[in-house]
């Protein structure tokens, strides 16, 4: 299971429909937040996302992206919490978020720990279990400087499991077919030894989740996102307002949509729209489509599944 939940998809200030900026990905029962704008652990309440998460990524520090850590920090202590905090970003990060979390006189009763991250790092996962199964690359994006995108890459899986081949080969099912799954050669009862070859297909590609935070469409982007299942790329305006957003360091809409054209994605979500769009943001999603076709346009509360691109199923 792997699915994307928008908390906040509006741009720099929060709407009667859309709040600022966060999204939780779910994988495995694990919780990640990206982002997390004012008003977000209420966001989280609303749509079921997990409190129990033990790391937050930002993509920079404008005020939208990172002033509701403040007060999910203190939440989390009221809880009880002991579990160490993770908290990712680009330079700036120690000090801002440092600040951000000691703000008031409580004591938060759990540590934080701030990381600063840059463009080619690669964040492997904590802890054992299901975690150890992908990796967060941080890449570059072009936001005024020092801003990053994530990308979450899981490892490659094994290969399809041909139960006919493996009868045909005189391998009783039971144990040795979990072997063989696995990758191992099984000694059968009478000395015959099989390897998996030919009875395991070759190793698949896991899935790719691709993330902007905000950003200038730019080649950084396109080379994190190639082949991703999902990009969420930032579409602040449409072309209407293309000047406008080459001023501030946004995308506009078409722009996002030839990005995801580009790395070849297999579906895109645009988010961090303008308060200026009505709810449905039709006019983005238009522009996009002209250019890729399967594109929406994020809502807060939004899920989004993201399957493999080849079916478990054989
Ligand atoms: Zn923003
Ligand atoms: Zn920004």
């Amino acid at each position: 299971m792997l699915s994307v939940t928008f908390l906040g998809t509006s741009a720099a200030r929060p709407t009667v429909e859309r709040n600022v900026s966060a999204l939780a990905l779910e994988r495995e029962g694990e919780t990640l937040l990206f982002e997390c704008g004012e008003g977000t652990q209420r966001q989280m309440m609303r749509y079921g996302v997990s409190f129990a998460l033990s790391q937050i990524f930002f993509t920079h520090f404008h005020a939208d992206h990172f002033l509701g850590v403040i007060g999910l920090i203190r939440t989390l202590g009221l809880q009880g919490r002991e579990e160490a905090m993770r908290l990712y970003g680009p330079m700036g990060a120690k000090r801002v978020l440092t600040q951000a979390i000691s703000l008031g006189v409580e004591r938060v009763p759990f540590e934080v720990e701030v990381t600063e991250v840059k463009a080619g790092d690669v964040l492997q996962a904590v802890g054992s279990g299901p975690r150890e199964a992908y990796e967060i690359l941080v890449f570059e994006t072009e936001h005024g400087g020092g801003s990053v995108g994530y990308a979450l890459r899981e490892a490659e899986r094994a290969g399809r499991f041909d139960p006919e081949r493996a009868r045909a080969a005189g391998v009783p099912e039971g144990p040795f077919w979990g072997k063989l799954q696995r990758g191992e050669g099984v000694t059968l009862a009478d000395g015959r030894v099989v390897s998996p070859d030919g009875i395991v297909g070759p190793k698949r590609p896991g899935r790719l989740v691709v993330l902007t935070g905000d950003t200038r469409p730019c080649a950084a982007v396109v080379d994190a996102a190639q082949g991703a299942d999902l990009l969420i790329h930032e579409a602040t305006f449409s072309e209407e307002e293309r000047d406008r957003a080459k001023e501030t360091g946004h995308s506009t809409a078409k722009e996002a949509a030839q990005v995801a054209l580009a790395a070849r994605a297999r579906r895109l979500v645009l988010s961090h729209v303008s308060a200026r769009y009505s709810m449905s943001a039709d006019e983005l999603v238009k522009e996009a489509r002209e250019v890729f076709k399967e594109t929406s346009v994020a809502k807060d509360g939004m899920v989004v599944d993201v399957p493999f691109s080849e079916p478990e199923a054989s």
